[in-house]
């Protein structure tokens, strides 16, 4: 349901968010909303440019319109085809790794993609229904495995004029983040690390998924005999909220070291999904605590006991007296410790603090 307001009429955004919605090639219901008296009765024609069918009038306020607009919905529900994406039997007993493949505009992430599934593997299939916001492509790694690479457009730049829009591309990165196991950022050599790509980063972080730092147009950037290990640790500076993240350095242009890309991919697979022996893990953080007990603001934390009550991403519960007493950099204290013994690149841990008292855990 695509809502637009009748007492601001038909706006410029309007017609650019419609475009985008009839890309989805889905059903769309457009809405006029603030319909509140007759004086609206004719705003319809006013949106017809907009392409999305036949608007209706409503007023969530006073409820006009809003039965109608209900009807109409189940009216499309019951029109809709059983399924929209077709599972083969094929697929069925294939692993499928999801990756999004994001950065801003030009950064190379179409060549990548076409560079990987077209050179070294097979293209399984061009999903379908997919629009030009998001495309998905199957490449087939053996092992009964699929990697399938979603490719957003990304954020668009900082811009003053289209707001609406913006806020469209960063909530496409965002979706397409967080359905994903392992995000491909892509970041441009010669361009260096820009705010943006910070950014995606942090979205990536907040959504607990793998990652891989992609370096790009790697061919365009001068070389001498340091230029690596300096970029190394000028990536280190700028994304020091995640020191276990891969680097890989590439041209999807010409495809050297590309297939690099992939071998990352199946390594942060397996961080995803590594299970740290009990025993190891509680004798981990036992022996951190013992050196550098967690200090508390009001109250003195105790931390219990620790487990990992799940994978991709590595999960760890600690159960606490007082978790909230637990500051955040005290969390990144364990998590270097852990990595010492498990680098798991690429993953990030999920700390999870719950309160509990000892009555719990005896
Ligand atoms: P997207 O917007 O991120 O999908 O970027 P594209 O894949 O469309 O690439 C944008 C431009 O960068 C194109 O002109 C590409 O040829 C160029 N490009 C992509 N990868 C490389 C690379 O590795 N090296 C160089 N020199 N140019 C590249």
């Amino acid at each position: 349901i695509f809502v637009v307001d009748a007492h601001t009429g038909n706006q410029k955004e309007d017609l650019r968010a419609a475009e985008m919605i009839r890309k989805l090639n889905k059903p769309v219901i457009l809405a006029i909303n603030k319909a509140e008296g007759k004086k609206y009765d004719h705003t319809e024609h006013e949106f017809h440019n907009l392409g999305l069918g036949e608007p209706m009038l409503t007023s969530a306020i006073s409820g006009r319109g809003i039965g109608d607009l209900l009807d109409t919905v189940v009216d499309k529900l019951l029109k809709l085809p059983q399924k929209t994406t077709k599972i083969t039997e094929d697929d069925f007993d294939k692993e499928i790794i999801k990756v999004a493949i994001i950065g801003k505009p030009n950064v190379g992430k179409s060549t990548l993609i076409n560079k990987l599934s077209g050179k070294k593997a097979a293209i399984v299939s061009n999903i379908p229904g997919t629009t030009r916001d998001i495309v998905t492509t199957d490449i087939s790694i053996g092992d009964n495995r699929i990697i399938r690479l979603t490719d957003t457009a990304g954020l668009r730049r900082s811009g003053k004029i289209e707001k609406g829009i913006e806020k469209f591309s960063s909530l496409l990165v965002v979706k397409s983040v967080s359905d994903a196991d392992i995000v491909l950022q892509l970041l441009d050599g010669p361009d260096g690390v820009t705010s943006q790509d910070l950014h995606i980063a942090q979205i990536a972080l907040e959504s607990k998924v793998g990652i891989i730092l992609v370096v790009n147009k790697w061919d365009a950037v001068e070389k001498s005999q340091t230029i690596t290990h300096e970029f190394e640790k000028y990536l280190g500076q700028k994304f020091i909220f995640m020191p276990w993240a891969p680097k890989v350095y590439i041209s999807a242009l010409s495809g050297r070291r590309a297939t690099n890309v992939i071998e990352e991919i199946k390594n942060v697979w397996e961080s995803l999904h590594t299970k740290i022996p009990a025993k190891d893990l509680n004798n981990l953080i036992i022996d951190a605590v013992a050196s550098l007990p967690p200090r508390g603001r009001r109250k003195p934390p105790k931390i219990y006991f620790s487990h990992q009550i799940n994978t991709n991403p590595p999960t760890i519960e600690l159960k606490i007296n007082f978790p909230e007493e637990i500051h955040s950099s005290y969390i990144r204290y364990l998590d270097k410790k852990i990595r010492a013994k498990y680098p798991l690149p690429g993953a990030p841990i999920d700390w999870k603090l719950t309160k509990s008292s000892t009555k719990d855990v005896l």
